[in-house]
């Protein structure tokens, strides 16, 4: 019986998780829910599992919590509430649906307590790679991606094994822009960035797969995740997201693992691994895919994978500069403050004015964090 905490109950990610869940109840026990605003549904997933450890942001938004009775759930707030349930004793498993950088304490503290990581934040792993690998090892914890292209070469290296690795292929769908002039991509309006055209996920994501931003920090991701060299990472779009990932051995054998996109699969198989269990949600199918594209991706058009590598090859806190710009420069491209186009600018010359700190600490993290964010911000108000 996996014993599981989900951090970002109420996003995509946590809706998704608790749906297994409750395909699973032999399997999965939840313990532990975390939830940000939505607190009527955070209440009826409290419901629904049975939960007892409950964390939320605030004192208000849990005293909105309580009106719904739960005299026995156990409330606790903010990021240190996360990381107590990140380490709480009665679970086994994590998974971290939590967006942005919020997700990087939460993570060091699962791997710390020595839990299974079931890991959708990507961005724990991009601003604090070398954290997360030093307590992943100090603990004993144990690592599964759920991002669909690291689950992807997570089960291509078990298969062909870690040895003789040559180099690995993220596909990339191209997202909702992979057809469009460049020029009317730099003034599209959010609704145009938020249509997805094969994956169905929470906005800071889909924003990143427009700008391919998700793609760069993906790239970062793998280089943390499997220690492979930013050389041997390679993106290449790919417009059906039926391939996930692909990895080339030595002797010229490559290896692919294929699905529907659809992120149930990766998030059951991180709860699963090493079993593999029953699933409802459709698979392959080589007939109804007769067409499979593979195309070179377009550096110019979507600046930003380039910035992934900048960042790795820069090191330190610039993959941290990276993802934080982002997430800084996608919320106010969401409250249409800044053209599409900005964001790729803004990430771009916070990337090339930050000065790394190397091997960094949580607080220096969370230093170039504000610092991103302070650049980004002053930036935006004086071209106002
Ligand atoms: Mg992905």
């Amino acid at each position: 019986m996996r014993k599981v905490v989900v951090l970002g109950a109420t996003g995509s990610i946590g809706c998704q998780t608790l749906e297994v869940a409750a395909r699973f109840p032999d399997k999965i026990r939840v313990v532990g829910l975390s939830a940000g605003s939505n607190i009527s549904l955070v209440a009826e997933q409290t419901r629904q599992f049975g939960v007892r450890n409950v964390v939320l942001k605030d004192e208000k938004t849990a005293e909105e919590f309580r009106r719904f009775g739960f005299l026995d759930v156990e409330v606790l707030l903010g990021i240190d509430g996360l990381c107590r349930l990140a380490s709480l004793s009665e679970a086994d498993t994590v998974v971290n649906g939590l967006v942005g950088s919020l997700g990087l304490r939460p993570s060091l503290a699962a791997l710390e307590a020595g839990k299974r990581l079931c890991l959708a934040n990507k961005e724990a792993l991009v601003m604090g790679g070398q954290l997360v690998l030093a307590a992943k090892k100090r603990g004993k914890g144990e690592l599964v991606p759920i991002d669909s292209e690291h689950s992807a070469l997570f089960q291509c290296l078990l298969a062909g094994g870690s040895r003789g690795v040559r180099r690995v292929f993220l596909t990339a769908s191209g997202g909702p822009f992979l057809n469009w002039p460049k020029d009317e991509m730099l003034s599209a309006k959010p609704s145009d960035a938020l249509k997805h055209p094969t994956w169905t996920m929470g906005k800071k994501i889909t924003i990143d797969s427009a700008t391919l931003f998700n793609k760069a920090l993906e790239v970062i991701e793998a280089h943390f995740l499997f220690g492979l060299t930013p050389e041997q990472i390679e993106v290449v779009v790919h417009p059906q997201s039926i391939v996930h990932s692909l990895v080339e051995f030595a002797d010229g054998s490559t290896m692919a693992q294929l699905g529907p996109p659809d992120m149930r699969i990766p998030i059951q198989y991180a709860l699963s691994y090493p079993e593999r269990w029953e699933s409802p949600y459709g698979t392959f199918g080589p007939m109804s895919f007769g067409n499979l594209n593979f195309l070179p991706l377009d550096n110019e058009k979507f600046p930003s994978v380039k910035m992934a590598y900048r960042a790795l090859q820069m090191g330190g806190t610039a993959p941290a500069v990276l993802a934080a710009a982002d997430e800084c420069a996608v919320g106010l491209y969401l409250e249409e403050k800044i053209s599409f186009g900005e964001i790729f600018e803004l990430v771009g010359e916070a990337l090339e004015a930050h000065q790394p700190i190397e091997s960094p600490t949580v607080e220096d993290i969370e230093g170039t964090e504000r610092w991103a964010r302070a650049f980004i911000t002053d930036r935006v108000k004086v071209s106002v």
